[in-house]
């Protein structure tokens, strides 16, 4: 890592937590390793992520069933997956500052990274978060945090089957929280313990799986457009067949230059009919998908894209996070698309002490807030000091009110984020203005 890189790591954890984005989990208990809490922009830039995940992936679609499966399950779930008997990765102690790491992330598995000490034995340490449901704690009463979104889908699939009897191919999508007990929670919110996933399973028949696998790659690449994410930094990895997942016949990971390095941003997988075979073998449940036109019975294979929302809002902030020099001044900014933006417009009055002035620009605030929504007015400190807060929150337009407004009806400006540049705009036509720059 060069040290401008981890620079720019450092600044923007540091913008995230100043301007309210997001926080170390606990905090004031000394915080909770690997949590993160999101504060009102953070969360806002994760919802309008997520909004138009769900747009693009489910309701602009015909073939694609939502979904929001219950967080605990039957053990019994976690047992026919494999992830109680396998989700582990490898572990070691350094002997002599006594820290863990997981063995494939560290260059040297013999030697401390941090220290130089002597690793201790490598062994495999399950990630599934343990817990009992219900008074009685024993065999009986385990259940797991689930790590993963896309099990609460398959164990749906006869449900959606029997309410909507759909047609091959077709999806089931899911957006919630996983959990894993990472042996090192890193980078920011990139390894946490307890993140967001956006998983799509996509059923299909076995003999069509590479067209929709293409599709799915190709959708992957226009959200990651969509969202403001720099494609520049975006790479696909092919997972070589002794790297692969055993019943995966084909995955692509999509890596993203992150500033601590490339890293895995998502994934895209053909899991054939792993799941459900394994799940219609342990619960006895038929899981055969019956062709009613032909009356072929098949189990469907699946093509799985997996996106975390927490990576995909990191992407975000390092793509936009920007530093320049505006009227011989430093600033920081953050280019978000704008609908990306947690707020889209900010109003203020010119000065603060002019009360016919401050009365204007709430009336404009409020008709842009019924508009816009993430509107926000304004009239603290200067205005340099308010266009510099906005940039850093990443707001597209700012508007001002100001004496021309009032006295020669002049409109009001709206300032652009990244050039500076301020437009006059009429009183009457600054909604359109706005929507057709925002949408
Ligand atoms: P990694 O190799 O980085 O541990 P993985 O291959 O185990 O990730 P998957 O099981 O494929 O990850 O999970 C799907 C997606 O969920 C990942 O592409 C990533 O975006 C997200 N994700 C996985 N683990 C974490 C984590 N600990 N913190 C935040 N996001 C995660």
């Amino acid at each position: 890592m060069t040290e401008k890189t981890e620079n720019k790591m450092d600044k923007i954890v540091s913008l995230c937590k100043r301007r309210g984005f997001i926080f170390q989990g606990s905090e004031i208990y000394g915080g909770l390793s690997g949590t993160w809490d999101y504060g009102p922009y953070g969360l806002a830039l994760k919802n309008n992520a997520k909004d138009s995940w769900w747009k693009r992936f489910v309701t602009d679609r015909e073939d694609m069933y939502g979904m929001d499966a219950a967080i605990l399950m039957n053990q019994n779930v976690w047992k026919a997956t494999g992830h109680v008997g396998g989700f582990s990765d490898p572990l070691a102690e350094c002997k002599k500052c006594k820290k863990r790491f997981r063995t494939d992330q560290i260059p040297d598995k013999k030697k401390c990274p941090d220290c130089g000490g002597e690793m201790g034995e490598e062994r495999q340490f399950n990630m599934l978060f343990k817990t009992n449901v219900g008074a009685l704690e024993d065999e009986n009463s385990i259940s797991y945090l689930r790590p993963e979104t896309a099990q609460g889908m398959f164990v749906n699939y006869k449900n959606i089957i029997d309410a909507f009897h759909p047609k091959l191919p077709f999806g089931m999508a899911q957006v919630g929280k996983a959990f894993r007990n990472e042996i090192a929670p890193r980078d920011f919110t990139f390894r946490s313990r307890e993140f967001e996933q956006m998983e799509i399973e996509y059923l299909v028949d076995s003999k069509n799986w590479e067209e929709s696998f293409e599709h799915f790659r190709k959708e992957i690449s226009l959200w990651i457009k969509e969202v403001g994410i720099d494609d520049d930094g975006v790479s696909e990895h092919e997972i070589s067949d002794e790297d692969r997942a055993f019943y995966s016949k084909r995955t692509i990971d999509f890596e993203f230059d992150f500033p601590f390095g490339k890293s895995e941003l998502y994934g895209l997988a053909y899991r054939t009919d792993y799941d459900l075979t394994k799940h219609s073998d342990a619960s006895g449940v038929n899981l055969i998908y019956l062709n009613e036109e032909t009356k072929e019975k098949i189990t469907p294979h699946c093509i799985e894209p997996s996106f975390g929302l927490d990576r995909t809002v990191l992407a975000i902030l390092s793509s936009a996070y920007k530093e320049d020099e505006l009227g011989g001044e430093k600033r920081v900014y953050l280019k978000f698309v704008p609908k990306m933006a947690p707020v889209k417009v900010a109003v203020f009055p010119l000065l603060k002490n002019k009360p016919e002035l401050v009365e204007k620009a709430r009336e404009i605030y409020k008709i842009i807030k019924k508009e816009f929504g993430a509107v926000e007015f304004d009239d603290n400190g200067n205005i340099g000091k308010r266009y510099r807060r906005q940039d850093e929150i990443g707001t597209p337009f700012c508007v001002t009110v100001d004496f021309d407004t009032l006295e020669k009806g002049e409109g009001v400006t709206v300032r652009d984020r990244d050039s500076g540049k301020q437009t006059r705009v009429s009183e009457n036509g600054l909604v359109a203005y706005l929507k057709e720059k925002i949408q």
